[in-house]
């Protein structure tokens, strides 16, 4: 009888602790960072000197108690685009570890240079955009480096990835997101519901981004081409620091976190989304300075005119006219331009 019991002890004791196992996750590990389950850790990804200067990568992970997929939110591509780089700021104290499901790496600053720098499109070191440079270069400039460095080290982790932008300090812009439907009719759905998730009510659909993996381009591209679905923000303009920006981009990703159940409660969608089916990048046909005549939001009819580009003296170069009737979603609102560069964009909205 007492071999029996002690036994039985043994196997209960055995049970318990196997059960524990297989309830504690595994550590998350990305750069300097060692997350364990139901902690939240900060650290860096380095991108090392290679023809110019390296940098580093600011990197939050929250590495939540129960499994669940893993949620890419990167800030700062354009290191001039505030709103989104001020939302991440915030929201990881927001989520409590040991409540979540899943796993979210959060990259606060993708581009320091361009952010320590204040440049706007470009980085200060290489002159190359960084959202046109994926997946990136291992042996690259230092915008292909880091470009290759969160393609390893976040893209080819992640479950989803959102790419958090806002206009650029040049650009007032309304809020708007996309859905790229560049990818497989599965990830091209999930793309769908996740932009709906987030909640942004005017969503362009783009058709016309690369398809071929070893040439993305684009941050949310390279996710896409890879069958991750992800998504493109616009929240906030010219450099502010705009706190309804912030707060949308914050209120999206919550959203989200519902949505994939990552977090407990129903998310809410958009229920009435404003799908922009056309939209062109006006774009400067040369150097000078832009004058714009339109809001963002603003209706604007074929023929509308946008701006007038001047020289240097004040002439008149050239009338910028709306190519087709839609909205302003945004329009370059500061003097300075170069030959080729955005001047603003306009969407059309899809009859219902
Ligand atoms: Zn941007």
């Amino acid at each position: 009888m007492r071999k029996w019991r002690v036994m039985l002890l043994v196997c209960v004791v055995w049970l318990g602790l196997a059960g524990a196992a297989r309830a504690q996750r595994a550590d998350f590990s990305v750069g300097t960072i060692i997350a364990p389950a139901g902690t939240r850790v900060s650290g860096f990804l380095e991108v090392p000197k290679g023809a110019d200067a390296g940098t580093r990568i600011p990197v939050t992970v929250i590495h939540g108690s129960k499994p669940g997929p893993l949620l890419a939110l990167v800030a700062g591509t354009h290191g001039y685009e505030y709103s989104p780089i001020l939302a991440l700021q915030r929201f990881p104290a927001k989520v409590d570890p040991r409540e979540l499901a899943g796993t979210i790496i959060v990259v606060h600053v993708a581009n320091m240079p361009s952010f320590l720098g204040r440049t706007i499109y470009y980085s200060p070191v290489d002159s190359k955009n960084l959202n046109r440079v994926y997946p990136g270069k291992p042996d690259g400039t230092v915008s292909e480096r880091i470009a290759a460095t969160l393609t390893r080290d976040v893209i080819d982790r992640a479950d989803y990835l959102v790419d958090l932008h806002c206009g650029d300090g040049n650009e007032a812009l309304r809020p708007y997101s996309y859905w790229e439907a560049v990818g497989t009719p599965e990830v091209n759905e999930k793309s769908k519901q996740m932009v709906l998730a987030f909640g942004l009510d005017h969503i362009v659909i783009e058709t016309q981004r690369p398809t071929d993996p070893a040439r993305s381009v684009y941050t949310s591209t390279t996710a896409i081409l890879r069958g991750k679905p992800a998504i493109s923000t616009e929240t906030g303009l010219l450099g502010r620091v705009d706190s309804n920006g912030a707060d949308l981009a914050e209120a999206g990703i919550l959203n989200l976190l519902r949505h994939f159940g990552m977090l407990p409660g129903v998310p809410q969608r958009v229920e009435h989304p404003i799908w922009i089916d056309r939209s062109e990048v006006l774009r400067s046909p040369a150097t000078g300075i832009f004058h714009a005549r339109v809001q963002p939001d603003q209706g604007v009819a074929r023929g509308t005119l946008l701006g007038v580009l001047t020289d240097f003296f004040g002439n008149t170069v050239q009338e910028i006219r709306a190519p087709f009737s839609g909205i302003v979603l945004y329009v370059v609102a500061t003097p300075p331009v170069s030959q080729g560069e955005p001047l603003g964009m306009i969407g059309h909205i899809k009859p219902e």
